[in-house]
């Protein structure tokens, strides 16, 4: 007698109607040049040795803790390192929230995994949309605030790639101070160091900042995030984080990406990215199918197209994979285009100029 068994039905509420993230990896495609999920082109070298692996890991590897406080300047006890700035992004909710009760900010178009989360576990969702300039609406966060634990801020903004203004920043911290976190994601800040608001930890009992080592570390297979905050913060996300969020050769790998070597490495990988970009964004400047490309502090720029689907396909047809960003509200026809190398960006220029 064969049961019929349907796992779906037996899925929380919430879950049954939910629908994942779509990210770049799971949407597929078939190409050779690569410029739909930010990560750099180019695989780098680790030495790995280790060959204890019979032994858990440390909880919190005291080497990459110890390394990441240097680089950004703060003390160990306002790191955490976890699998990945989207395991923070989960982290603060499962610590933070209560579920049908409490809510979490954030300000489209932006990042997708702030909603994702919040769904994930039936927390409420206040979207307040961005400014037509990509702005924060200051005005109508204040006016959401009530029942808000957290506060998902994006600068660099993705996928936009605007700065958000320190002033706004600010006047965030200060109307949300005792009573929400204001998590600033600044999975970007290696492209534009200048504006992070690191040094503001020591001000703000309620600043959080999540990092990562995907972006200009080039590490984006390795999973490893990081959750800046003050060190009450940190102790409460410790209560609920995995016992072993990082495996052992994940953590030697990052100590190496975060020594003063491998920090020069980032920087010298920041400085060639940083002029493709401006070379990519030239070369696209005045193309009779490119409406505006957004400025950008990034390693991707947003481009808004006459007809952004056609380039899409086109350029997908082509191996050439780029993101999709024209369901975001306020996105229509703009595509996210992450920096190549030099060899992609010019395949890339050559596709588009070909549909002019
Ligand atoms: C890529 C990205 C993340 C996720 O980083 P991981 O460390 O790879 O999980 C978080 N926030 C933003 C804005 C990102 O673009």
């Amino acid at each position: 007698m064969s049961q019929k068994f349907n796992a779906a039905s037996l899925a929380r509420e919430n879950v049954k109607t939910m629908t994942p993230y779509m990210s770049a990896r799971r949407l597929g495609g078939n190409g050779d040049v690569w410029l739909n999920a930010n990560e750099y082109p180019i695989a780098p070298d680790y030495q790995f040795s280790e060959r204890n692996l019979n032994r858990y890991p440390e909880c919190q590897p005291v080497a990459v803790i110890n390394n990441y406080a240097t680089y950004a300047g703060i003390t160990p006890e306002q790191v955490l390192v976890c699998r990945g700035a989207d395991e923070s992004i989960e982290l603060l909710i499962r610590a933070f929230c209560e579920p049908s009760k409490d809510a979490v900010m954030f300000c489209p178009p932006t990042y997708g995994m702030y909603s994702v989360s919040a769904e994930t576990f039936g927390v409420e969702q206040k979207k307040i949309m961005a400014l037509p300039d990509w702005s924060l609406n200051v005005a109508s966060i204040r006016e959401n605030l009530t029942n808000t634990k957290l506060i998902y801020i994006c600068s660099p903004n993705n996928p936009t790639g605007n700065i958000i203004d320190n002033k706004d920043l600010l006047e965030v911290l200060e109307m949300a101070a005792g009573r929400a976190l204001v998590v600033v994601d600044e999975a970007y800040i290696e492209f534009c160091p200048q504006y992070s608001v690191a040094n503001w930890l020591a001000k703000y009992p309620n600043l959080v900042i999540l990092r990562t080592l995907s972006k200009a570390f080039a590490l984006a297979g390795l999973r490893c995030g990081f959750t800046l905050a003050s060190p009450e913060v940190i102790e409460v996300l410790l209560k609920v984080i995995a016992p072993y969020p990082l495996s052992t050769p994940v953590a030697m790998i990052a100590a190496q990406a975060l020594d003063a070597q491998g920090i020069a490495t980032m920087k010298s990988r920041v400085a060639t990215v940083t002029e493709n970009r401006i070379a990519l964004s030239e070369a696209l400047r005045g193309l009779s199918v490119v409406e505006k490309i957004y400025p950008s502090e990034t390693n991707y720029i947003l481009v808004r197209f006459t007809d952004g689907n056609k380039v899409f396909k086109a350029l997908w047809d082509q191996g050439i994979i780029l993101r999709d960003q024209s369901k975001q509200p306020g996105l229509e026809n703009c595509l996210r285009i992450t920096i190549g190398t030099e060899i992609e960006n010019v395949r890339v220029i050559e596709a588009i100029e070909a549909l002019c």
